[in-house]
């Protein structure tokens, strides 16, 4: 596996492996890698691509010094993570190439309005242009490709998604499942920062998300009933609702079909998310 620091070696590299002829492959991630991120390599690999994959810090999707500050950095393991799935190359580019005015501001931002001020954006103001302009940022340094995206984090995807359609980027978008641990937990860097305690409690999150996927209500009921699952297991919520899977808007009681649960709450000081597919019905049981 190769290890690239500096940005516009990366950019030589994939200009020079798409002249061979090879389709690019890019997963974007933080580090502190598991099993989530490694669901993402594979289906790379799994479609024939050469997989490139960044680990990066954004300071700039963080509005909380401290989350930062303790945000899991476990660089060799996670090369050794990276080469034992797949990974044909690892681009770890510092903060100074990334953002070299840091920690002033950058003076081009991307920002999806309407899209990333909602569920996360709402109680993380500023997050999604975080993450959208660094994001904007990895795909041009790599050039045409296509990036694989988790749905553990539903709204980026929605987010990167509109970015690529109203700027033409080019960059074919692919969604993946949720990877879980054996008893539901959705797979996270965060996790790590749990106490065994607070693990526990982090288990609301997909019992909320199970109660409603198992039988179908109303929005509101939904609304109600996740709240209170996650209130039950000790979660502080920050929101529990069913949005239109494209546009984010909270769905109405009248609307049915397939819509997106999206939870999200704080245990043991840790801010954990999660989301599955509902199914919502007119009328509730
Ligand atoms: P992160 O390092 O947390 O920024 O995540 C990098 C990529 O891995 C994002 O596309 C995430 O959605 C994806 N990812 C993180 N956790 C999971 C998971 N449990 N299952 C599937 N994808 C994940």
């Amino acid at each position: 596996m190769r290890r690239i620091h500096d940005i516009e070696e990366w950019r030589h590299y994939t200009d020079e492996q798409r002249r061979g002829g090879r389709n690019i492959g890019l997963v974007t991630t933080m580090g502190a890698l598991h099993e989530g991120h490694a669901s993402l390599f594979e289906a790379a690999k799994k479609n024939g691509d050469l997989v490139v994959a960044t680990i990066f810090v954004n300071p700039r999707q963080f509005g909380d010094a401290r989350d930062l500050d303790r945000y899991p950095r476990t660089p060799e393991l996670d090369a050794k993570i990276a080469e034992e799935h797949g990974v044909d190359c690892l681009v770890e580019p510092s903060l100074e190439q990334m953002w070299p005015q840091y920690p002033g501001p950058t003076l081009t931002t991307v920002s999806v309005r309407g899209l990333g001020d909602v569920l996360e954006g709402e109680g993380r103001p500023g997050h999604f242009d975080g993450v959208a302009s660094v994001v904007a940022k990895l795909f041009a340094l790599n050039g045409p490709s296509r990036a694989y995206f988790g749905e553990k984090d539903f709204q980026q995807v929605v987010v990167i998604r509109q970015m690529v359609r109203d700027l033409a980027l080019p960059v074919e978008v692919v969604a993946l499942p949720i990877v879980r641990d054996h008893d539901g937990l959705a797979l996270s860097s965060r996790n790590v920062l749990l106490s065994e305690d607070a693990r526990r409690r982090a288990l609301g999150l997909s019992r909320a998300l199970r109660d409603v996927q198992s039988s179908p209500r109303r929005a509101s009921e939904m609304r109600t009933r996740m709240r209170s699952v996650m209130e039950e297991a000790g979660v502080e919520v920050s929101y529990a609702d069913v949005v239109d899977p494209f546009t984010l808007q909270a769905c109405a009681d009248e609307e049915r079909g397939p819509r997106r649960a999206m939870v999200a709450g704080v245990v043991g000081g840790v801010r954990l998310i999660d989301n599955a597919p509902v199914e919502i019905v007119s009328r509730g049981r």
